[in-house]
């Protein structure tokens, strides 16, 4: 390579080229992490995520309305807005962003054109409530259309969630990588959820059966055995004896969301259930699916 004025003088090697070209930071500039604040450990796994592969991370703050149904918990859900600017502050997140309903939906919630993603937002949590994932996505697409982001990170928790907008994603050719964080949870187990704070101790120390139940019906998958029906019956009797209400136990394509087929090499167990004024969802991956 000729010197040239205002040009770093780097000799002809390809060692020395890559290790002029290697300084600049490769990793995608923007990550976004949407929470909907009342942050716990399973949000900072996120940002964490978000961090390792990203440049920035952004972090967006929002009680999105339009996913609440009208008699779900919009107005008690827990707000905790500076104790989540500490621990984002800790965490190294490069910017919050906290939208106010004005500027999201200035011509009205009743007018705003909506997103729906056909089918896998009708089952499971979607028949118990209408609406939700329309709402999820619709938030998410303008947050994505806001932020402009090249990642977007997602807990794993939220399994329906997460397929829902790789749906959305894929069908509306988005140039964004949708990714999925594994679950964080407590030490017995139980899942951490803003909405655990709904449930009293003596429900607390019944909550982790959910996850144990996933895990009974899962080893009995991974070991072999096929019959979904009863191993769903045997899901929502184990439930029940914990002292919850299931809303669904499910076994599906970790995919389509589908029933499965006897010769899947993967499936998913979900499970929604009732524990005092708490709905608590949580699912447990077997096998390994094409897109985690
Ligand atoms: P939320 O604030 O509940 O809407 O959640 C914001 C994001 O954090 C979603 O992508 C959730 O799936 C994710 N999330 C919530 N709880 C957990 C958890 N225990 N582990 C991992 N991710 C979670």
């Amino acid at each position: 390579m000729q010197r040239r004025e205002g040009i770093a003088e780097t000799r002809s090697t390809i060692a020395r080229l890559r290790s002029a070209t290697d300084t600049a930071d490769k990793r995608p500039a923007i990550g976004l992490v949407p929470t909907m604040g009342n942050l716990h450990e399973g949000h900072l796994k996120l940002v964490a995520a978000c961090l390792k592969q990203c440049q920035h991370a952004v972090v967006s703050i929002y009680v999105n309305p339009l996913q609440f149904g009208p008699n779900e918990d919009f107005g008690s859900y827990p707000r905790t807005l500076d104790a989540d600017l500490e621990k984002l502050q800790d965490a190294g997140a490069s910017l919050v962003f906290i939208p106010q309903d004005a500027e999201l939906y200035p011509e009205g919630r009743d007018n705003q054109t909506r997103i729906h993603v056909p089918g896998i937002s009708d089952i499971l949590c979607g028949a118990s409530r209408p609406g939700h994932f329309d709402g999820v996505a619709t938030i998410v697409l303008k947050l994505f259309n806001i932020v402009q982001p090249d990642r977007a990170f997602f807990g794993r928790k939220d399994f329906q969630q997460l397929q829902v907008l790789r749906t959305m994603a894929r069908q509306l050719n988005l140039p964004i990588e949708l990714v999925g964080v594994p679950t964080q949870r407590a030490d017995d187990g139980l899942a951490l959820s803003s909405r655990n704070q709904y449930l009293t101790p003596a429900e607390r120390e019944r909550a982790p059966a959910l996850y144990a139940t996933l895990q009974a019906l899962g080893e009995r998958l991974q070991a072999g055995e096929r019959d979904f029906q009863g191993l769903v019956s045997k899901g929502r009797q184990l439930l029940e004896q914990a002292g919850m209400r299931p809303d669904y136990v499910e076994i599906r394509n970790p995919e389509t969301l589908q029933p499965p087929a006897e010769a899947d090499q993967a499936f998913v167990l979900l499970c929604a259930a009732y524990l005092g004024k708490a709905r608590l969802i949580d699912n447990l991956v077997v096998g390994t699916p094409e897109t985690s």
